[in-house]
C-alpha cells in the first residue's frame, strides 16, 4: 500500500514490532513430563549374563516399546507383574538369575514426544526418542524468525483490512481471501474455502495452506479448516465463540 492513498478506517499497526506470536499447542506438547509406570526389573551380579537373558526374553509389550531393556545400573526388564517376573526366571532356569534380584521400577509409560519430556523420562529409564524439528522450534520459540514474523504479520494484516476476512495462502501465494456474506452461515472461513481453487483428486483443496484470519473461527469454521486440510491456521482477535484457544494452531496478538 502507498502513502498517497486514503487514510483506511482501521489503525494501522506497526504490526512487525508490535506482534506477539503464541503458538497454542497440544498439552500433550507443554508438559514438561511423562507418566510412569511400574515394571519388574532384574539386577544381575554378573553383566556377562545380560546379553544372554536379553536374548531369550520375548520383546516389550508393543506400548512400551520406546523403552530400553537396560537400566542405567546394568537391570533388565522382565516383566510387568511379579508373578510374570518370576515365571520367566523359573523358565530361565539360570543360577545367576534369581527371584530375590527383583526389584520394581518405575518407567515412562509413554514415549517422549519433546526433549523437555525426554530429559524426564530418560531420569526414570533409559527410552528412545525422536525429536520432531518443527515441534522443538515452537516450544523454544525459534520458529519465528523475522522473515516468518513479516510473513505473518503482512497476510494478518490484509485479513483485517478487507473486514473480518479470512485468507488462504500457499507457497506465499494468495489462493482464495473472502468476508462474511449477508447469509447467516456466510462467515468469513465459510466463504473462503467455498472459492478454494480445484486441485488434484488425491489432495484436499486446502491441503498444505495457511490461514489467516481477523478473528478466531467458531466451531462450524474450524471444522470446515480441518475438512479442507489446512496446515495452520494465524488469527489475531479472539471471539467469544472462538474454539481455538485450547486447540492445535497458532494466534496472535
Ligand atoms: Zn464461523
Amino acid at each position: 500500500m502507498t502513502q498517497e492513498e486514503p487514510a483506511k478506517k482501521i489503525r494501522k499497526i506497526d504490526f512487525c514490532s508490535e506482534i506477539k506470536v503464541i503458538p497454542i499447542l497440544d498439552p500433550k506438547l507443554t508438559a514438561n513430563t511423562v507418566p510412569s509406570t511400574s515394571y519388574q526389573a532384574i539386577s544381575l551380579d554378573n553383566k556377562k549374563v545380560i546379553g544372554q537373558i536379553i536374548g531369550r526374553l520375548k520383546e516389550l509389550p508393543e506400548r512400551l516399546q520406546h523403552l530400553k531393556r537396560v537400566g542405567k545400573d546394568g537391570s533388565v526388564l522382565i516383566s510387568e507383574s511379579r508373578e510374570g517376573a518370576e515365571k520367566i526366571i523359573d523358565e530361565l532356569g539360570n543360577g545367576e538369575v534369581r527371584v530375590e534380584n527383583l526389584k520394581t521400577v518405575q518407567v515412562p509409560s509413554i514415549k517422549p514426544s519433546t526433549r523437555r519430556q525426554f530429559d524426564y523420562a530418560k531420569q526414570l529409564w533409559p527410552t528412545g526418542f525422536h525429536p520432531d524439528h518443527e515441534i522443538e522450534r515452537l516450544l523454544d520459540g525459534t520458529f519465528l524468525t523475522s522473515s516468518h514474523r513479516e510473513y505473518i504479520s503482512s497476510w494478518i494484516q490484509k485479513a483485517i483490512e478487507i473486514g473480518n476476512g479470512s485468507i488462504a495462502v500457499q507457497d506465499s501465494v494468495l489462493l482464495s481471501s473472502a468476508s462474511p456474506s449477508a447469509h447467516p452461515l456466510g462467515h468469513s472461513v465459510m466463504e473462503m474455502v467455498g472459492s478454494l481453487p480445484k486441485r488434484s483428486e488425491s489432495e484436499y483443496l486446502g491441503t498444505g495452506c495457511d490461514v489467516f484470519l481477523a478473528n478466531e473461527p467458531c466451531a462450524m469454521c474450524a471444522m470446515a479448516l480441518v475438512h479442507f486440510r489446512v496446515k495452520r491456521v494465524f488469527y489475531a482477535c479472539e471471539s467469544k465463540n472462538g474454539v481455538l484457544k485450547e486447540a492445535s494452531a497458532a494466534r496472535f496478538r
